[in-house]
């Protein structure tokens, strides 16, 4: 392999510290103690994981966190009620609601109840918005961990042309406008893009997050390309896969991340730090 790894778990681990020391500081400086409530419909086993990780985080920053379990029998409207209890709580600073729901429930309109000034995961449209308009406010974290972690590795992005697969609301619309956003020449990729083999190759960055495992071959990275893999695809003997043909895709790049170890802990970082930002803004005045 002639490619640095790019270690995700140690730089989540520093964003975590900053976010602590910065937990301490709203403490002693305004006597607050931000806090993040998680939402979580039903009884989707990953749900839980994912949730209870995000809590446990949140106590080793120092930031109060508490999960609300609802059964999958809730209705559209006693979810929007518990959210907006949530809204009006003071103690709770940021909210996330843990996606998927349950099918019969409207995952727009649920998350539409959340108010605006607690939303941690940057995805509610007013954030996405103001993502897209340049302007301050929470940003989805899985493309925030992804900035962070291509410029710990030192990627020069001005110039750069950045081939993001993926169009989702969560990850690839919004990383490619952060990226956009840092000077690259930004081109998505979806399931709908011909020869992917060539746009892939003509990239100095490739972000995927596709959810398809090895979809991307490692003949086709460009030599001396980053390359960031979202992907996260749990194969039946348990083994987690990226989306990019790791080792392959290796001995050409300049550096990337491994899955797991990679971005996966960075998101969770992010959210942390999205929740301390929402506990200073709320606080101020
Ligand atoms: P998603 O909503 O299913 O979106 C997948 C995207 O990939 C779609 O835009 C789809 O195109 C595109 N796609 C599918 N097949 C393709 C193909 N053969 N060629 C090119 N593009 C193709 O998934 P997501 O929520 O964005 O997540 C993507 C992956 O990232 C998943 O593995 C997920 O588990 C992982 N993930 C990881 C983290 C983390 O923290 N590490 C966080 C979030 C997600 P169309 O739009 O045309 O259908």
């Amino acid at each position: 392999m002639s490619a640095t790894l790019i270690d995700g778990k140690a730089l989540a681990a520093q964003v975590r510290a900053e976010v602590a020391a910065g937990v301490r500081a709203l403490q002693k400086e305004r006597g607050i103690t931000p806090g993040l409530a998680a939402m979580r419909v039903g009884d989707d086993p990953a749900s839980a994981i994912y949730v209870r990780n995000k809590i446990k985080a949140c106590a080793e920053a120092g930031i109060l966190s508490w999960e609300h379990v609802m059964p999958t029998s809730t209705t559209q409207a006693e979810l929007v009620a518990r959210l907006r209890a949530l809204n009006a709580d003071r103690a709770v600073h940021g909210i996330l609601v843990q996606l998927p729901l349950p099918k019969h429930l409207d995952t727009n309109a649920a998350l539409a109840a959340v108010a605006t000034e607690k939303d941690a995961d940057g995805l509610l449209p007013p954030s996405q918005g103001r993502l897209l308009a340049g302007l301050p406010g929470p940003r989805p974290c899985t493309p925030a961990g992804v900035m962070r972690l291509l410029d710990h590795a030192g990627v020069k992005l001005a110039g750069a042309h950045a081939v993001v697969l993926g169009r989702s609301n969560i990850v690839g619309k919004p990383m490619a406008v952060l990226l956009l956003e840092r000077d690259c020449t930004v081109t998505i990729a979806h399931s709908k893009t011909r020869d992917l083999a060539t746009v892939v190759a003509s990239a100095d960055v490739v972000v995927a997050a596709v959810g398809r495992a090895e979809l991307v071959k490692g003949a086709w990275i460009k030599p001396g390309a980053a390359v960031i893999d979202v992907g996260m695809n749990r194969l039946a003997s348990g083994k987690l896969l990226g989306d990019v043909e790791f080792a392959a895709a290796a001995e050409r790049a300049s550096c990337i991340t491994p899955v797991p170890g990679g971005v996966g802990p960075m998101t969770v970082a992010m959210l942390l730090a999205n929740t301390l930002e929402l506990a200073r803004g709320q606080t101020e005045n």
